[in-house]
C-alpha cells in the first residue's frame, strides 16, 4: 500500500488476509470506497463502488479475506496497511461459536452465552461487533449486552443494555439500535455503585433467560456481552458475578494472560475460558478522547448521526410534575448505619432529588416505571428494575418559578414522570 496524507484519494492494493488500518483527525472527514475485489469493516461487508464516509476520530480497520482494491480520500492522521492481524484467530473463535449454535439447534440447548473481559484498549467492543456480523450474517440472532457503562456502544454512557442483533452493523453508524433495553447506572464507571451494577447485570440476564424461553431464535444465537476495562478488584468481582448470572459459556479474555489465569481459577470448570490476543490496530485512547466519544455518544440520542437526522425539543417541566431520585445514598461507616441496616442498602437506596441550580446539564434518565405505583419500599425496588424509556437534559433550572427547562428528543409532555440522575453531564453547544 502507499501513504495518503493530502485531500486526494489514494489507492490501496491489499492482499488477501491483510487490512487498512486509519484514522481521522480532528474536525476531518475520510471518504473510502472498495474498488474491486471484497472487503470488510469489523465484520460488515462493504458495498463496491459505494463512498463510506467517517468522521473526525474514527479508527478504522478494512480487512479482506480475498484480496481488494481501496481507494482513500481526505485527511488521515494515519494510514497503513498491516498484514499482521489476529482475525484468523478471530474467524476460529466465530466458527466454534457457530458449531454451538448448530449443536444446540439439533439438541433443543441454548446457544453459546459469551462474555468478553480485558484490559481498556484491548479491542473488546471490537470483538463484540464481529462476532455479532459473522453470527447475523449467518442468520442467526444473537444479542449484544452492553455492561461497558463508560463507552456504551448501544446507549447513552451510564446505561447499562441488551440489544437483539437481526442485521449486519451499518459501515458507518454500527448497529441499528431500535429496541434496546436499556437500565440506569448513572455513572461511567462501576466503582461509584459496584452493587448496583452487580444488580443491573442480574437483572439484563433475567430479562435476557426469560426472552430465550420464548424466542428459540434468541435462544440459539446465544448473547456477547461486553465488559469493563477495569479488571481488579470489585472489577474483576463483577465479571465473576456477570459469568453467573448469564450462566457464560465461553469467556475470551483478551490480552491479558494473569486475567486469563485468574478466570480460570475461579470460574466453573465446564466454562471455556480463551485468551486471545488483541489487535495491533487497537488505538489506545486518551482520557478526552474517551470523554469526547461519551458526549458524541449524547449528542447522537438526541440529534442522530451526524447530527442531521432528530430535532430534539426544549420545553418547561415544573418541579411538581415530576419526581427525581439519585440511586445511593452516600455511604457511612458501618458503625454509624443504623441497626439491621448494612451498605447494601444505602447503595441501592433511591434518594429523592430536590431540583436545584445544581442539576443544570446533568443527564436524566426517564423511567419506565408506571407513574401510579405506590410509594415506599416496593415502589424503589420497582424503580430500580426498570428499564428506561429515554433521556432527558436539564438545560436551566428557574427555582423561584419552580420550572427546569430541558432538551428532550420528544415534544412535551414526558412520557413518565419518574426521573433518574446522571453523574454524567452534557452541555448543548448547538
Ligand atoms: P474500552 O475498554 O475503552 O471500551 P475496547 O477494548 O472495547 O475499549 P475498542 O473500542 O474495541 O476497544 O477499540 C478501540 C479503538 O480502536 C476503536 O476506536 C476501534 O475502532 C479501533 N480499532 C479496533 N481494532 C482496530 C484495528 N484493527 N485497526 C484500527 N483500529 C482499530
Amino acid at each position: 500500500g502507499q501513504s495518503s496524507g493530502g485531500a486526494a484519494g489514494a489507492r490501496f492494493d491489499l492482499e488477501k488476509e491483510t487490512e487498512l488500518r486509519f484514522e481521522v483527525e480532528a474536525g476531518e472527514r475520510v471518504q473510502l470506497e472498495l474498488l474491486s475485489g471484497l472487503a470488510e469493516v469489523f465484520g460488515s461487508e462493504l458495498n463496491r463502488n459505494k463512498k463510506y464516509t467517517f468522521g473526525p476520530g474514527s479508527k478504522i480497520a478494512v480487512f479482506t479475506w480475498q484480496g481488494c482494491s481501496l481507494s482513500l480520500s481526505g485527511k488521515t492522521e494515519v494510514a497503513y496497511v498491516s498484514k499482521d492481524t489476529p482475525m484468523l484467530l478471530y474467524l476460529n473463535t466465530h466458527a466454534a461459536l457457530e458449531q454451538m449454535r448448530r449443536q444446540a439447534e439439533r439438541d433443543n440447548e441454548r446457544g453459546p452465552r459469551v462474555m468478553v473481559v480485558g484490559p481498556t484498549d484491548v479491542g473488546k467492543s471490537t470483538v463484540c461487533r464481529l462476532l455479532l456480523n459473522y453470527a447475523v450474517r449467518l442468520g442467526r440472532r444473537p444479542t449484544l449486552v452492553e455492561l461497558d457503562v463508560g463507552q456504551s456502544s448501544v446507549s447513552v454512557p451510564g446505561t447499562m443494555s441488551a440489544l437483539y442483533i437481526e442485521r449486519p452493523a451499518d459501515v458507518e453508524e454500527g448497529f441499528s439500535v431500535q429496541a434496546p433495553l436499556v437500565f440506569h447506572f448513572g455513572s461511567t464507571t462501576p466503582g461509584t455503585n459496584i452493587k448496583l451494577y452487580n444488580k443491573l447485570t442480574s437483572c439484563l440476564a433475567e430479562v435476557f433467560s426469560q426472552r430465550c424461553e420464548v424466542n428459540r431464535k434468541a435462544s440459539v444465537g446465544g448473547c456477547i456481552i461486553n465488559t469493563c476495562g477495569w479488571v481488579k478488584g470489585s472489577g474483576y468481582q463483577a465479571l465473576v458475578h456477570c459469568a453467573s448470572a448469564f450462566q457464560v459459556d465461553v469467556v475470551l479474555v483478551l490480552d491479558q494472560e494473569r486475567l486469563y489465569n485468574e478466570l480460570k481459577r475461579d470460574l466453573p470448570h465446564f466454562v471455556r475460558v480463551v485468551l486471545l490476543p488483541k489487535s495491533g490496530g487497537v488505538v489506545e485512547r486518551s482520557k478526552d478522547c474517551r470523554r469526547e466519544t461519551r458526549d458524541d455518544k449524547i449528542r447522537e440520542y438526541f440529534y442522530g448521526f451526524r447530527g442531521a437526522s432528530f430535532y430534539p425539543h426544549a420545553f418547561d417541566v415544573r418541579f411538581s410534575d415530576v419526581r427525581i431520585y439519585k440511586i445511593g445514598a452516600p455511604s457511612i461507616p458501618d458503625s454509624c448505619l443504623p441497626l439491621g441496616m448494612s451498605q447494601d442498602d444505602t447503595q441501592l437506596k433511591l434518594v429523592p432529588v430536590s431540583p436545584g441550580r445544581d442539576l443544570t446539564h446533568h443527564v436524566l434518565s426517564v423511567s419506565c416505571v408506571d407513574d401510579e405505583t405506590e410509594g415506599g419500599e416496593s415502589r424503589s425496588r420497582g424503580i430500580l428494575e426498570s428499564p428506561v424509556c429515554g433521556f432527558i437534559v436539564v438545560t436551566a433550572v428557574d427555582t423561584q418559578a419552580q420550572v427546569m427547562t430541558v432538551l428532550a428528543p420528544a415534544p412535551r409532555p414526558l412520557p413518565r414522570h419518574t426521573l433518574l440522575i446522571m453523574d454524567i453531564r452534557f452541555i448543548d453547544l448547538k
